[in-house]
């Protein structure tokens, strides 16, 4: 495009800024100004990424494109062409909204994403399958976070995973807005003309320029208290679990570096190292988790009795939320109680156990309850409304809710967003609505059921075909005449 050497130079560096920055904010910052020294437009999605790669030739950039363009070569993106002209919502910015972000913009469809917060702050870290860290290092996290997933380690930080997630979506041009919150699905208006609006998201600021879109596909990623409607939640009701997480901050001294990770070690497994930390400290735990990361990262599932007794939990209450609640938990017991199961389950060998600090400037440790699980009955539906139809869709917690301390989040997670975005094609092939469900709803069978075990080993030829992933898959068990009910069809009022 006949730019001058130092113009060359100046797009270099931005793009440097844009792989190096280390927040949600100065991502969109320095990803803003490259688009603008480059006088590329991001919402111009059909051509974006082929624009921006003619433009960036620096050998940084070139290697990501290599990577990214092994990706796109998949022959179930069509070039690109599979979903153009499909618009798609996506509603939350977690890593798994934006995963299924990415293989939409994939296919060709013009995707936004919206998500109410403006910053990623969570330190727990994700356990990763192993394909998942195949599938991430294929969109070039390596080039985002050269620390991603080096030697044994098979974890990462829910905010650095969002923020190269982010920045591989800002590439493939997928709309990100923070500070927009969604409300509520608003149906087509009766009686309009031919060119009156289609589905739309109420959503706050209201006068926010994606209230004004139309949109062909929904799909609700907010996490575990899932906003969108018409999804009846399933409740699995267990014996009770309260989970701790802790976050220490991580100096990477030499003496940090040598202490042991505990990748999950479990009651059944090493009793003795239970009954030990119980006579020694009076902690009882089900299990325990430590991943070193950029904190010091401790997940542990702790009896109540124990809690009670070390006087973290105040009055005992059969009522979990009661139990759980602000006013009845103490917070300097609970800091001593994460501390003290830390440091016995490193041996004593973490030189200092000082908290990070969260997101509200308060020691980052948190307890969580996990008596009640739930799960979406349906993956998917499909509303009509005087002729506009609307694909919806739950991906991520909102669809099948993760036990953290099992670290099943983010992978099953990335296989619905798979799922999710194979089903997108289908529906842009033209395919009815009950025949897009029934196949949505079978694939969905299978995903509790995952383990890293059952799934496909070959991580090389994976892609949104399920095929590739599921080993004997029957993607007809459930049948068009079970899912008539998530296909609500009104044609007049
Ligand atoms: P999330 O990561 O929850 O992302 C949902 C996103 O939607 C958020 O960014 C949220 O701000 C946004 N959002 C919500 N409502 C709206 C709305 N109305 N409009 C727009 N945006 C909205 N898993 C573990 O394995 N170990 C852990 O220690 C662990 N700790 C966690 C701590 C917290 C506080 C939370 C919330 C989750 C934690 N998880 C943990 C779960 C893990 O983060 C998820 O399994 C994983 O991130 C995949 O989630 P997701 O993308 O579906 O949803």
């Amino acid at each position: 495009m006949g730019e001058t050497e130092e113009e060359k130079d100046q797009a270099g560096k931005l793009f440097e800024n844009f792989i190096q920055a280390s927040t949600c904010k100065g991502t969109l910052q320095s990803f803003n100004l490259l688009c603008r020294l480059l006088d590329l437009d991001p919402q111009d999605h059909e051509t974006f990424y082929c624009s921006l790669k003619t433009r960036l030739t620096s050998w940084r950039a070139k290697a990501l494109w290599t990577k990214l363009d092994k990706r796109t070569c998949h022959k179930e993106y069509k070039r690109g062409q599979a979903c153009v002209g499909t618009k798609c919502l996506i509603i939350g910015g977690g890593p798994c909204g934006l995963r299924t972000a990415i293989e939409l913009a994939l296919l060709g469809a013009k995707v936004v994403v919206i998500e109410k917060r403006d910053t990623f702050s969570r330190n727990n870290v994700l356990h990763l399958w192993p394909y998942t860290i195949h599938d991430l290092k294929g969109l070039g996290a390596k080039k985002f976070y050269g620390k991603f997933c080096a030697g044994a380690i098979d974890h990462i930080s829910i905010r650095q995973l969002q923020l190269m997630l982010l920045k591989i979506a800002l590439l493939v041009a997928v709309e990100f807005h923070v500070n927009v919150e969604f409300v509520k699905l608003l149906e087509p208006p009766e009686n309009q003309e031919n060119d009156g609006p289609g589905w739309r998201a109420e959503i706050r600021p209201a006068d926010h320029p994606v209230a004004s879109i139309d949109f062909d596909v929904v799909v609700g990623a907010d996490g575990r208290r899932n906003t969108l409607e018409g999804f009846k939640r399933k409740e699995f009701r267990g014996k009770l679990a309260i989970a701790i997480t802790a976050n220490f901050v991580n100096r990477n001294t030499t003496a940090e570096a040598k202490v042991e990770e505990i990748s999950g070690v479990a009651f059944i497994f090493n009793q003795k190292f239970f009954l030990d930390l119980k006579e020694e400290t009076g902690i009882d735990l089900e299990n325990i988790v430590y991943y070193k990361d950029n904190t010091h990262y401790f997940v542990m599932t702790a009896k109540k009795q124990s809690l009670l007794d070390k006087g973290v939990i105040i009055h005992d209450y059969i009522d979990t939320e009661m139990l759980l609640s602000s006013e009845n938990v103490n917070q300097e017991a609970l800091l001593g109680y994460a501390r003290e199961a830390a440091d016995f389950g490193t041996n004593y060998q973490l030189p200092t156990l000082d908290f990070a600090i969260n997101a509200c400037d308060q020691p980052d440790v948190a307890m969580f309850d996990f008596t009640s699980m739930y799960a979406s009955e349906n993956a998917a539906l499909v509303r009509e409304r005087f002729g506009h139809q609307l694909l919806v869709a739950l991906v991520g917690d909102s669809l099948l809710e993760p036990f953290w301390p099992m670290g099943t989040g983010c992978a099953r997670g990335f296989l619905a967003a798979f799922d999710s975005a194979w089903m997108v094609k289908r529906w842009a092939e033209g395919r009815t609505p009950l025949e897009v469900l029934a196949e949505r709803e079978s694939l969905y069978r299978i995903l509790p059921q995952t383990t890293t075990e059952n799934i496909g080993k070959n991580f090389e030829q994976y892609t949104i075909d399920p095929g590739t992933r599921y080993p004997n898959l029957i993607s007809t068990c459930v049948r068009q005449n079970q899912v008539q009910r998530p296909f609500s069809r009104i044609t007049f009022a």
